[in-house]
């Protein structure tokens, strides 16, 4: 008898492993019935196979954005997730456009924290205003130049215009989420479909732009639907996956729902390993709130990135806290793909990363 086999859930960790190490994606019977595995001996075969996965197609490189809650607030849209809606009566800070001195400061000071992907987050549908536009090409195009960094917008919905404008200035990626599966979004979302969203994605992955684009958890959805978001987004073939565990905000329709454990957390962390091998996988918001002390196991379960810093309306750890925890899981931060910034390294992250073989 083949010991690797799980034989309840059917799941032959040798082959699975074997096959997403070579770049394949799980398949979606295999995915649904990891999201059943409960006992700690299954959970344990799948985090292996899942941090295998990540060491071979990412070796010891940690990718670290930031962001910049750039407009804050008065949204006319309704996510449910969301502070920011003019629909729900929240603490959310509300403020326009900040000016581009102020997101470039923002970012040097982000640079300075371990941070080597910068993206400018915006409230609202979509960046309708000139002016609005013309900040946002000022900040990144000058970010690009001053910092260094990966430069990265999240501005709405986007058409393919506008998003050539902006790589004209110097923008390399986009994020917008999907939020959750398409069999879910209605019940989270009343005021855009799900194919704006994806709308939005294609545009910018046919200019050519690098795709960041997930999802929130823990706002209702079924493990069959978390396993749906999986799949859908490697159908769209998106480079990064931004993994957000819901952190309910008070005054929102979300604000009690409480219902991810760590494990849970965890475990959705190592499928999408599996579904998505060859992506990068970032976990952001909520962390702190829903992963506490297990925070540094997110790597061991297959992530490769993390969101340094603060959330768009809550409070992130301490830089210092975070980098002692790349440190102490001996990942190196992965340099920006273009012009490293010459001295702002800290000793604590400094450091030649290597892959798997071994080759920086
Ligand atoms: S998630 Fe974005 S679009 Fe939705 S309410 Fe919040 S700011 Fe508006």
């Amino acid at each position: 008898m083949n010991t690797d086999v799980n034989t309840e859930a059917n799941l032959d960790w040798a082959d699975i492993r074997r096959r997403a190490e070579a770049g394949e994606g799980i398949r979606e019977h295999e995915a649904a019935a990891m999201s059943g595995l409960r006992s700690e001996a299954d959970l344990r075969a799948l985090y292996e196979v899942a941090g295998a996965v990540r060491h071979v197609m990412k070796g010891n490189f940690v990718n670290t954005c930031g962001i910049s809650n750039a407009k804050s607030g008065r949204c006319a849209e309704a996510c449910s997730f969301c502070s920011q809606s003019a629909h729900f009566t929240t603490d959310a800070p509300k403020y326009q456009l900040k000016s581009a001195d102020t997101l470039v400061t923002e970012a040097k000071e982000a640079w300075h924290n371990g941070v080597r992907e910068f993206s400018l987050v915006a409230s609202g549908r979509a960046m309708t205003s000139r002016v609005e536009l013309d900040t946002v090409k000022d900040a990144v195009s000058r970010i690009r130049e001053e910092t260094g960094m990966q430069t990265c917008a999240s501005l709405g919905l986007m058409g393919k215009e506008a998003l050539a404008e902006l790589q004209a200035a110097g923008l390399q990626a986009v994020h917008h989420n999907l939020e959750t599966a398409r069999s879910f979004h209605g019940n989270i979302v009343s005021t855009h479909t799900y194919d704006e969203e994806v709308d939005t994605v294609k545009a910018a992955k046919s200019l050519g732009m690098y795709t960041c684009c997930g999802g929130i958890f823990g706002m209702g959805e079924s493990w069959a639907q978390r396993v749906e978001l999986a799949l859908e987004l490697r159908n769209l073939d998106v480079d990064s996956v931004p993994l957000n565990f819901l952190n309910p905000r008070p005054g929102t329709p979300l604000e009690a729902q409480h219902e991810l454990t760590a494990e849970d957390c965890l475990k959705i962390i190592a499928i999408f390993r599996l579904v998505l091998p060859t992506k990068d996988l970032i976990v952001c918001g909520g962390r702190a709130s829903n992963l506490g002390e297990r925070q540094d196991e997110i790597f061991r379960v297959g992530a490769n990135g993390v969101m340094l810093g603060n959330y768009l309306t809550t409070a992130g750890r301490e830089a210092e806290m975070d980098l002692e925890m790349l440190e102490k899981e001996g990942l190196v931060i992965r340099p920006p793909p273009h012009k490293p910034h010459p001295s702002s390294l800290r000793p604590s992250v400094r450091g030649e990363g290597t892959d798997a073989n071994g080759v920086a």
